[in-house]
Order: structure tokens, then C-alpha cells, then sequence
């Protein structure tokens, strides 16, 4: 479930904590929750923390020892996360990787993955780039309105799985594309290369607006996202449409929140989000 929102609060936790603390042991449970790297572990030891970055929905922790650097990204995923030491989980033995620290805020950080769809990766910085370059699509906090129109003109297809589409956009997930798509009044099943610019410029702001929001909010906590620290999130409060099918549409239209059953769920209002309107 963690999404851009979430993976951004974990990255900015992990900033303030653990910037500058040295890695003494970093030990893994089970190898094939590493994807790639594995052999290398034992050069994280002893390396610095130096810094933490986003790319979609995964973070990466950079390390530096000797003058090189090298990565250790997490894909956050469905389920996985990134805990400190006090954080309670309900299934401890889903811990699967731990990282100790001196020097920073928190003496460990866990990786805890109870259904194992996202795995750790061991990369150095050549290895990071081709890592990027196979996954991530642009930023959508970052890409600017005008390369988004290009990007979405140059698409066929539906308007929500394109937002969804990690090698495009990287970093949405289907709770953001509905909680977007409603505020943008746009139906899930738009074909993209019929969108004009205007329109597809303002989802463009609304797409950031919403996950600037999220951010701000702490993410959402749905099934089971817990900042490092352990809190919640709190944007799903704010959620529109999300889980909403049947309760009435918030624009106040008179009509209820459907749900339409495809590849992911979407939750729409048939009359705020038409898929017959020009635009
Ligand atoms: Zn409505």
C-alpha cells in the first residue's frame, strides 16, 4: 500500500534520524528478500549514512566508506516498511532485515515485509542508475506542466491505469490516482489522447496538490503503513472516494460513490467524473 506520500514521510524520517550514523552490522533474515547485491553486504559495515532518497515508491539509503558510495534501496511496495527499534509490529518474525546504527538518533532500523512483494536491493552507483532507469518514470511532485502534457499526448489508453504506470509516473498507486482523478473531475476510463492540454494541466496541479497534502498529512494509513517512528497517517480522513462505494458523492451532486471493478478498484461519482463530457 505505501505510496509516493508515504515513501516520502519515510525517507524525511529516516533524514532526520539517521543522517551521518554509522552502519555497524546490517544482518538479513532471509536472502531472497534481497533482489540484487547480496554478496556486497559485507561492505555496508562500518559505512556512513550519507544521505536518503525517494524514487517513486522505494527509497534508497546512501552509504559512503573509503570515499565510495553505494545504495541500499527498499521497495516499500504493498507491504513492506521501514521501522526503528521501538516500533511495534504485529508480526515480528516479518522482520527480515536489520541495520544497527551509532551515531544517529535510532540505534536500528528494520525492514519488515510480511508478504515479501518488495525486496532490498545492494547497489553501487552504476547499479543505481540502471535500477532507476528499468523502474521509475518522471517524479510526478517535480515534473513540470508542460512535460506532463507531452508525457500524457504521447499515451493511448485510460487515464488511471497511465497515472498508475511506474515506467511512466512513478510513485501513485490506486489510492492517490482515485482521491486525484475525483478532485479533478475526470473518469477513471478517459482515453488519454483525447484529454486536452488545459485538462490535463489541471490534473497536473491537482496531482500535486493532493500528494503535497498526503505528504503534509503523514500519508494514509491503510492496511498497515506506519512511519518509521510508528505513527499513522492521517490524509485518510481526507480521502474522498477511497473505500467511499455507496455513501453520497462530497460535491453534494445527489448521486453515490460507485465503485467500478477493473484491474484495480476504482471508486468514482458518475456524474462529478463523467466519462462523456468534452475535454
Ligand atoms: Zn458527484
Amino acid at each position: 500500500m505505501p505510496e509516493l506520500p508515504e515513501a516520502e514521510v519515510v525517507a524525511r524520517q529516516l533524514r532526520v534520524h539517521l543522517l551521518g550514523a554509522q552502519l555497524n552490522e546490517c544482518r538479513v533474515g532471509r536472502a531472497d528478500i534481497v533482489r540484487e547485491g547480496l554478496p556486497s553486504l559485507s561492505w555496508y559495515h562500518g559505512a556512513v549514512l550519507e544521505g536518503v532518497e525517494r524514487y517513486g515508491k522505494s527509497v534508497a539509503l546512501g552509504f559512503k566508506k573509503n570515499g565510495e558510495l553505494r545504495y541500499v534501496v527498499a521497495e516499500l511496495g504493498m507491504t513492506g516498511l521501514l521501522l526503528f527499534r521501538a516500533t511495534q509490529t504485529k508480526y515480528p518474525q516479518h522482520v527480515h532485515v536489520r541495520m544497527s546504527f551509532t551515531g544517529g538518533r535510532e540505534s536500528e532500523l528494520r525492514y519488515w515485509n510480511p508478504r515479501r512483494f518488495g525486496r532490498l536491493s545492494l547497489l553501487d552507483g552504476a547499479g543505481l542508475d540502471r535500477y532507476r532507469a528499468r523502474r521509475f518514470g518522471v517524479d510526478p511532485l517535480t515534473v513540470q506542466g508542460d512535460e506532463f502534457v507531452r508525457l500524457m499526448q504521447d499515451r493511448r489508453g485510460r487515464l488511471k491505469p497511465l497515472l498508475m504506470h511506474q515506467q511512466v509516473i512513478a510513485g501513485i498507486g490506486n489510492i492517490y490516482a482515485n482521491e486525484i482523478l475525483f478532485r479533478a473531475r475526470l473518469h477513471p476510463n478517459r482515453e488519454v489522447n483525447r484529454l486536452r492540454g488545459a485538462t490535463i494541466i489541471t490534473l497536473h496541479g491537482t496531482m500535486q496538490s493532493v500528494l503535497r497534502e498526503a505528504i503534509s498529512c503523514g500519508g494514509s494509513s491503510v492496511k498497515d503503513f506506519y512511519a518509521p517512528d510508528g505513527t499513522e497517517g492521517r490524509y485518510k480522513r481526507r480521502h474522498l472516494v477511497y473505500g467511499k462505494e455507496g455513501q453520497p458523492c462530497p460535491n453534494r451532486c445527489g448521486r453515490m460513490i460507485r465503485r467500478l471493478l477493473s484491474e484495480r478498484s476504482s471508486f468514482f461519482c458518475p456524474a462529478c467524473q463523467s466519462n462523456r463530457l468534452p475535454g
